[in-house]
Formats: structure tokens, sequence, C-alpha cells
């Protein structure tokens, strides 16, 4: 390992795995985790709170106007060796992954304002590189000079059963339909929308884990991050 820290960007499609990556990946390395989608769930929150999202109905201008009354903050959570989501000082962490905020935020996340706040935060966070951070648009937009950029994707199909399983190993009662349908619904609106849509930076590299067991991801994974810090500690 050396001194030199880069930035990790990781993107990809809904429940492709990209925070599980990101976040062994920091522990690995020492470097500060940030699950980006985390912060667009907790606007989407508040906005559900507020009654200015419904059933992807947005009163827009409204959500905007409230921009500066929402306070995002990541904190370290001792118990459970991870952060925790906040909202205006309240953990948010588990309200966040359910069901409703999930069917509203892609809606929400399309709102260029929204997106600029939650850039502004992103790159503040990175200053210091030293950083992973996982998302739609973390190689292209917040970080597009990352000394590392990957793309992970996997079917809709097997990303949705692995959301089943979180969801009800959590207790939750979901149905896997339901679920498949949020998937690719959210896809669909990542991919397409005007603002910052999902795509792979040019300089990305494709990890299709479908197929692959952690470990081997994680072997893969790790191999790209040891190669970009041989290179940077050659960098005069
Ligand atoms: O990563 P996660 O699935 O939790 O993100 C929730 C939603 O937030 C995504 O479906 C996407 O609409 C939005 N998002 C985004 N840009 C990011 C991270 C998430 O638009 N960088």
């Amino acid at each position: 390992m050396t001194n030199h820290k880069i930035v990790v960007a990781i993107d990809g499609h809904s429940s492709c795995g990209k925070s599980t990556i990101a976040k062994a990946l920091a522990a690995k390395y020492g470097y500060v985790f940030i699950d980006s989608g985390a912060m667009y769930r907790a606007v989407t929150l508040y906005a559900l709170r507020h009654n200015l999202v419904a059933n992807g109905e947005l009163k827009k201008d409204e959500l905007i106007g409230s921009l500066s009354k929402i306070k995002i903050e990541f904190r370290y959570n001792p118990v459970s060796k991870k952060s925790d989501t906040y909202l205006n000082g309240e953990n948010v962490e588990d309200e966040i992954r359910q069901l409703p905020v999930s069917q509203n935020v892609s809606p929400v996340a399309t709102i260029a304002e929204v997106r600029t706040a939650m850039v502004r935060l992103q790159q503040e966070m990175g200053k210091n590189k030293g950083i992973v951070m996982d998302g739609r648009d973390i190689g292209t937009v917040v970080f597009p000079d990352a000394e590392l950029k990957l793309f992970v994707t996997a079917t809709a199909e097997i990303r949705a059963q692995r959301r089943f399983d979180e969801l009800t190993a959590k207790g939750e009662d979901v149905s896997f339909a339901e679920i498949l349908e949020n998937v690719k619904e959210r896809d669909f609106i990542d991919s397409t929308r005007e603002a910052s849509p999902l795509r792979k930076a040019d300089d990305a590299l494709v990890l299709d884990n479908s197929y692959l067991t952690r470990e081997e991801q994680m072997t893969w994974v790790i191999e790209k991050v040891e190669e970009k810090l041989r290179f940077k500690s050659t960098e005069i």
C-alpha cells in the first residue's frame, strides 16, 4: 500500500451491489465511503413528509424552495460500524431504504436544482481524496477526474432478487414483482433523464457481477485499485 490517495467513483444501475463494493474498499484502504444515493433518498423522504411528492407527482418548485431547509449528514455508528444518514439531525438510515422512498426517489433525482445541491456537497466531501463514492453520475459529473471509475451492472432479475432477499431478511412484507418493477422503472428514469443521466464514463471499467461471487468481484476490484495506486506512486 502507498501513501497516495485516490478517488474511486462507482456508478451503475440500481441494486447491483455498488455500495457493498464501495464499503469494502473504503474499509480496506481506510478511505471515506459515501453513498450518494442515500442523499437523494433523504431529500425524497423530506419531500414525502412534507407532501411534496406522492406516486411520482412532484411539487417541484416547492421542493426546490425547501432545499435550503434540508440538511444531510453522515455520522459514524459505532454499533453497526458504518455511517448512518441523518436528515436535519434525525437518523433516517432505515426509513430511506423502504419502498415509499424507493418508489419516489428517481423523479426527485431528475430535478436539476436538487442535483446541483447534492453534487456540491459530494465534491466538498471528496476534496482531500481518499474517498469511495457510489451513485449514478460520480465518474461523469461529481468526480470526472477520479483515478478509478467503475461501472457496475447485473441483470434486472438478479438485482431485484438481491433487493428482495435483503428486504425480506429485515422482515419487510414485499413482493418480488413489485421490486422488479421498481428496479426497471428506476433504470429507465435514471438513464433517460435530462440532468446527468446514468451513463458509463468513457474511461470507466465495466463490472458485470451477475454471475460473480462477492469474493471474485472483490478480487477483481482490488486488483484495479492496486494498479491505480502503483501508477500514482510512479507519478512525479
Ligand atoms: O443508489 P440508490 O439506488 O440508493 O439511489 C437511489 C436513487 O437516487 C437512484 O435510483 C437514482 O434515481 C438517484 N441517484 C442519482 N444520482 C446518484 C445516486 C442516486 O440520481 N449519484
